[in-house]
């Protein structure tokens, strides 16, 4: 055999896997179709010249808190990690803004005087041996966790709905701010388990901060591939496998792609059972995608938002909920809750001459090809007036464009399917080891396995783990 792994992608899951299986010194290939790698991760001049704008991800705070990443000399590859002042703040109309800061007492002594102990005794107990906990949050079911009880502790909290979770807090403000963290999950906030998200990354804005990296998320990825490729990995890029057919001998292949992609490359080769499970895979919603080139910072009018890596958009609690559960049910919300990040804050690299970047993006029906630029620019201007004047360019991508750009963003998910209970701990075909694909060498190494969405490399280390196993 040629190789002993190939990988089809060079996502942060594909690289993740790639850097597994070739510390245990295996022989390791990875194709990807575009020219440059990262997948969701790449920085690009999409408006002028000298304005790096994150098409896709943009704050990491589950890259800082991965348990492999964290074990790799990224540093030594060139990731530098930028801290906000503030990771997280909630604009309101005339009133403070939500916020969460590094410090989990500034935070306390921050909120309303109403919700100060219900905050403090939802998030304390966890933050304690969170590094622990977090492993065995982001491992899939088959592995018996390495603290059941906390675990256990996490599960009864984390498994509620939005709704019932936010029900302890009484102030708008804190109930606003924890809607804005719940509503990562693009899922309405009715749905069982869509307190776990808002937990995770409330949790992390205390533990890890929601960081950055300099010049952009593509450090993130180059990093890996440079540290893959000194383990002896290859990559080799510009080159879309349209069937497994196309690959040179390897041992094992793995897929950092979804579902439907998998059933296109490899259809024929698999089970027919496990096929059929693939077909009825279910994507989630999608992402409407806005970048700006800006004369000068937005001009929030309250003071901590200004001082944020991101900035959570649209308003109470109730509204958000409105806005998820609209799209959900395959409506567009006109004040939609958007996802604002302002990196050039702390990162000069981001822009030329003092000015600045911005990205934002709503969420929107699975496949739509609407306009969100309106609604997303008055919801910034509402609570940051003269925004608008601001602007030097927008770059603006619908969920096709999206899936053009990445084919792994189906329909412009951008968390590799629906992340409902379904298919949350399972996904993609509900067996006891959800990377491999029984009676075949393939494996997935994708979010479309556990635990799904988000710049973390969980999902090709898990991967590569299964691999490991077999071989
Ligand atoms: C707008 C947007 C904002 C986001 N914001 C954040 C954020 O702030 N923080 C965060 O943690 N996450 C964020 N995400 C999510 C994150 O980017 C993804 O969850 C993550 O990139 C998934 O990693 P992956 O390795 O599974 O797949 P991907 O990163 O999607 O990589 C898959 C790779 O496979 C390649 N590929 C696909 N098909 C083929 C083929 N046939 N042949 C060869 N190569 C192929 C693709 O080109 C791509 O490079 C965001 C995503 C989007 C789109």
């Amino acid at each position: 055999m040629k190789y002993d792994a190939i990988i089809i992608g060079s996502g942060p899951n594909g690289l993740a896997a790639g850097i597994r299986l070739a510390q245990e010194g295996l022989s390791v290939k990875i194709f990807e179709k575009e020219d440059t790698i990262g997948g969701g991760t790449r920085t690009l001049e999409l408006t002028q010249p000298g304005f790096h704008h994150d098409i896709c991800s943009a704050i990491h705070p589950l890259a800082k808190a991965s348990p492999f990443l964290k074990s790799l000399p990224l540093k030594d590859y060139g990731l530098e990690w930028i801290q906000p002042e503030v990771p997280v703040a909630h604009p309101l109309d005339d009133q403070p803004s939500g916020a969460l800061f590094r410090s989990f007492d500034k935070t306390v002594s921050y909120l309303q005087e109403e919700d100060k102990s219900n905050y403090a005794h939802s998030f304390a107990p966890f933050l304690e041996k969170w590094d622990e906990l977090l492993t065995d949050i982001l491992a899939p079911f088959s592995l018996i966790p390495n603290h059941p009880l906390k675990m256990a502790q996490f599960g009864l909290q984390a498994l509620r709905s939005a709704n019932g979770f936010t029900k302890r807090f009484k102030s708008t403000q804190t109930r606003a701010l924890f809607a804005g963290l719940a509503a990562h999950g693009i899922m309405p906030f009715d749905a069982t388990a869509t307190a776990a998200i808002g937990l995770v990354l409330g949790i992390t804005a205390h533990t890890v901060g929601w960081p950055y990296p300099k010049g952009g998320s593509h450090a993130i990825t180059k990093a890996m591939a440079g540290y893959f490729e000194s383990l002896g990995g290859e990559i080799e890029t510009g080159v879309e496998i349209t069937s497994v057919q196309e690959l040179p001998d390897t041992k094992t292949i793995l897929f950092n792609n979804t579902p439907q992609q998998i059933l296109n490359i490899a259809g024929e080769k698999l089970p027919q059972s496990y096929a059929k499970k693939l077909q009825r895979y279910e994507y989630g919603q999608g992402v409407f995608k806005l970048d700006f080139a800006l004369s000068e910072p937005i001009p929030w009018k309250d003071e901590l938002c200004q001082k944020a890596g991101t900035v959570h958009v649209g308003g109470t609690f109730e509204e958000i909920a409105t806005s998820e559960e609209q799209t959900a049910n395959g409506k567009h919300a006109d004040k939609p809750y958007v996802l604002v990040a302002q990196q050039s804050l702390g990162d000069e690299s981001r822009a030329p001459d003092n000015k600045h970047t911005g990205w934002a993006y709503c969420h929107v029906p699975n496949g739509s090809t609407e306009d969100m630029t309106e609604p997303i620019i008055s919801q910034i201007e509402r609570f940051a007036p003269g925004f608008r004047d601001c602007i030097i360019e927008g770059h603006a991508m619908h969920t096709q464009d999206m899936q053009a750009y990445n084919p792994n963003y189906i329909g412009g998910d951008i968390n590799g399917g629906r992340a409902d209970i379904t298919q949350l701990f399972t996904r993609p075909a509900g067996l006891f080891d959800p990377y491999h694909i029984p009676k075949t060498n393939m494996y997935i190494a994708s979010s479309s396995t556990p635990p799904g969405g988000g710049v973390h490399g969980m999902c090709g280390y898990h991967a590569a783990e299964s691999v490991l196993g077999r071989l």
